[in-house]
């Protein structure tokens, strides 16, 4: 079923670490989902956290991305009319709803930090994948930790959305973005579905009507345990380096929590495109397996012409006649 509006989706790491096949795989997913629909693409970078933010961390991302073939129409490198496209360039833009909000009595101040007041009613989010769940943040209330004592302890539900030192935080600008940038759906992994509400209670504060949400079940180690960053193969990294084809990779990452509902597991990318909606998304966590992926890489592999495979192994054996003289 084509979905009605024009379709923005995006991918907004948080330069703070190396890419993942968690990562890898949702801005996958958010590329396929606008490629379905004739979209558009976003590649935000989410760089609030000045202590945690890394510039290799941001050159991995977008060096991650481009191997993959998973190409942005807006974002660094790109352009658009939406940016500055990295959130420590959008001061201005944050300032800017904040003063909207506190016009409307929606923040106070709180020793030095600003707060959004939640509202103290149901918020209903309707996942496309998960599901509709209904919360009142007042009534469900917040618990912080308590160092001190070793507890946790009760805290204000109403969120700080700036700091004393005048920085935003993730919850606010994250929403501020997907709204100045005209985001329509967001796509991302089930460990944010928690967050959900409070967006939604952001959107409606800024009078705007927040984007279709899917929380895309998250993928597990095949004995069920949560995949670490330690795992074999975690890293996109390990597949650039040990000489995966980047169409394997990606299409091994599009099996992980999407399905063409029948028996293929090698497809070429516009088939993958095509069929990239909501009813194929997978409904239960992914279970990762490396010899699959392996496997999925020698299918591809085996499917080259002697040039091709010749290019495509050349960096990983130094030394070794070129393409031409081979063939001769
Ligand atoms: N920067 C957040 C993260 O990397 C983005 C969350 C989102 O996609 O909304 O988890």
């Amino acid at each position: 079923m084509p979905e009605p509006e024009t379709v923005r989706t995006r991918f907004a790491p948080s330069p703070t670490g190396y890419l993942h096949v968690g990562g890898a795989r949702t801005a996958l997913f958010n590329w396929l989902f606008a490629r379905n629909n004739g979209g558009q693409f976003v590649l935000r970078i989410e760089d609030t956290d000045a202590d945690r933010n890394t510039e290799e961390a941001r050159a991995a991302i977008v060096d991650g991305l481009r191997w993959l073939g998973v190409d942005w129409d807006e974002g660094p490198g790109a352009g658009g009319d939406r940016g500055p496209y990295l959130q420590s360039e959008r001061t201005g833009i944050y300032q800017r709803h904040l003063d909207a909000l506190d016009a409307a009595g929606r923040v106070y101040d709180d020793g030095g930090a600003i707060r959004f007041r939640v509202p103290d009613t149901d918020i209903t989010v309707d996942d496309r994948i998960c599901g509709t769940q209904s919360v009142n943040l007042v009534q469900a209330g917040s618990r912080a930790w308590d160092k001190e004592a070793g507890v946790e302890v009760e805290a204000n539900p109403d969120l700080i959305i700036r700091r004393p030192d005048g920085s935003f935080l993730f919850h606010f600008v994250n929403v501020v973005d997907d709204l100045e940038m005209g985001i329509t759906h967001v796509l991302r992994g089930e460990d944010h579905l928690p967050n959900t509400p409070k967006h939604v209670a952001l959107f409606e504060a800024l009078g705007a009507t927040p984007p279709v949400f899917a929380h895309i079940p998250l993928i597990l180690n095949k004995d069920g345990s949560k995949m670490s960053k330690r795992d074999r193969g975690a890293g996109l990294k390990w597949y650039q380096e040990a000489g995966f084809l980047p169409e394997a990779v990606r299409n091994y990452l599009a099996l992980l929590g999407w399905s063409p509902k029948d028996d293929r597991e090698k497809m070429a990318i516009a088939e993958i495109v095509g069929l990239f909606d909501f009813e194929h998304l997978n409904r239960s966590n992914a279970k990762f397996d490396l010899e699959k992926c392996e496997w999925l890489n020698g299918q591809y592999i085996a499917a080259l012409g002697p040039e091709e495979f010749l290019a495509s192994a050349r960096p990983f054996a130094p030394g070794a006649p070129d393409a031409a003289v081979a063939a001769r």
